[in-house]
C-alpha cells in the first residue's frame, strides 16, 4: 500500500491560502517534486517528519508559492501530515501512542510509522540524489545546529548552508540520516524552536541556498568555521524515575532540573554550575553511555549536598525541559567542553 501521495509541476494556484490549508487538501504524506534548471541531477528535501515542528513545511509552502524553479530537481518529502493536522494543529510530534519517526528507520517495518519510514527510503533510492537534508525544529528554544553521523568536506558545505554549528554523532537510533548516509551525503538541519519567527527565517533562507546553489559542494578549501561537537553522550533517565523542572527542589519527584537549564544549551558549564537537584546516587537515576557503550556517567553529572552539578567542564546541548520528551528520549547531550568526545585519549 502506497502512503504517500505523489505531487508534481504544482502550480502556485493549487496551493492554497497556506500551508495549513495545503496539508488539509492532500490530507496524507506528501512527496513534491519540483523540476530544477538542470533536471539531470536531484537533491532531497525532507521536513515535517515530527508534525509540531513546521519551519521547513513553511519554508516549502512559500518556495511553491513564489513560482521558482530550483537549479536541480528538488524531492520534497513531507511525511507526518496527519500528525500535523491532528488537533490542536502543529502541536503533535507523532500520533498519540504512534512511534517517532525518526527513531523508525531500521527494521523491523511492520507497523504504521514502519512503513512510511521503508517508503521514504524507497522514494531517495528512486531518485538518487546528490544530497539530503532533514529539517527539523528543536523542542524548546534554542540555536540552530546540524547533526551528520559522518564529518567531511562534503557534510560541512551541506551543513554551512544553513549553520556553523555541527554535531557529528553516530548512534544508530534509526535516524533517516544513519541509513541514508550510506547512499547520499546526508544531514539533519534543526532551525531552532517551533514558535521562534528566527527559525522560520533561517529555514527559508537555507532552504533556498539549498534550492538555488548550482554545486553544493564547489568551494574546494573553503573554512567554514564550523564548530564541531564530536560523538556526545546523552544523558537518560532510568526507568520508573520521575522528573520535574522547577525553581527549588521538590520532594515528591525523584529529580528536579533548573527551570532555566535551556540557558546552558550550546555553553559551557564547569563543575560548579548547579543543574538540579537529586537524591543519589547518581547509577540509580541516570544512564549514559559512550560509543564503546561503556557507562560514562562518572564524566557527564556528580550529585553534592543533594545538588546536581556537572562532573567536570563540559558543553551540553539538545537540553530540554519538557519531561515527557527527557523521559523517552533523552535530558540532553554532552561533550568534552572543546567540543571532543569524552573518554578520548
Ligand atoms: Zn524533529
Amino acid at each position: 500500500m502506497r502512503r504517500f501521495k505523489f505531487l508534481r509541476d504544482l502550480q502556485p494556484g493549487d496551493l492554497g491560502d497556506n500551508a495549513e490549508q495545503f496539508l488539509e487538501r492532500h490530507a496524507s504524506p506528501l512527496c513534491i517534486f519540483i523540476e530544477g534548471e538542470d533536471s539531470a541531477r536531484t537533491r532531497a528535501f525532507v521536513t515535517l517528519s515530527h508534525g509540531n515542528e513546521p519551519s521547513g513545511l513553511l519554508a516549502l509552502f512559500r518556495w511553491l508559492q513564489s513560482g521558482r524553479r530550483p537549479a536541480v530537481n528538488v524531492v520534497c518529502i513531507v511525511p507526518s501530515v496527519a500528525a500535523a493536522l491532528a488537533e490542536p494543529r502543529f502541536t503533535h510530534r507523532m500520533l498519540p501512542r504512534a512511534r517517532d519517526l525518526n527513531r523508525c528507520f531500521k527494521p523491523p517495518f511492520d507497523d504504521a510509522q514502519g512503513a512510511l519510514a521503508e517508503e521514504i527510503l524507497e522514494i531517495l533510492k528512486v531518485h538518487h540524489p546528490e544530497a539530503v537534508v532533514d529539517m527539523h525544529n528543536t523542542s524548546g528554544s534554542g540555536p540552530s545546529f546540524g547533526v551528520c553521523t559522518f564529518e567531511d568536506r562534503q557534510h560541512d558545505a551541506l551543513v554551512s548552508l544553513f549553520t556553523r554549528r555541527l554535531i557529528v554523532s553516530n548512534l544508530d537510533l534509526g535516524a533517516l540520516m544513519d541509513i541514508s548516509e550510506y547512499s547520499y551525503p546526508t544531514v539533519t538541519v534543526e532551525v531552532g524552536g517551533r514558535e521562534d519567527e528566527e527559525a522560520h527565517a533561517l529555514a527559508w533562507e537555507g532552504l533556498c541556498r539549498y534550492f538555488e546553489a548550482d554545486d553544493l559542494f564547489a568551494v574546494p578549501d573553503a573554512d567554514w568555521g564550523i564548530e564541531l561537537l564530536r560523538d556526545p553522550i546523552r544523558l537518560e533517565l532510568r526507568d520508573n524515575v520521575t522528573l520535574t523542572y522547577d525553581e527549588t527542589p521538590q520532594v515528591n519527584y525523584d529529580v528536579t532540573l533548573r527551570k532555566d537549564i535551556e540557558h546552558h544549551n550550546f555553553g559551557a558549564v564547569t563543575p560548579d554550575t548547579a543543574l538540579g537537584w537529586a537524591e543519589g546516587p547518581v547509577t540509580r537515576l541516570f544512564t549514559a553511555q559512550d560509543m564503546g557503550g561503556r557507562c560514562a556517567l562518572a564524566q557527564i553529572v556528580r550529585l553534592e549536598n543533594g545538588i546536581l552539578y556537572p562532573a567536570r567542564p563540559l558543553k551540553l546541548f539538545m537540553i530540554t525541559t519538557n519531561a515527557t520528551i527527557a523521559e523517552t528520549d533523552c535530558l540532553f547531550y554532552a561533550v568534552a567542553d572543546d567540543g571532543t568526545a569524552l573518554g578520548a585519549v
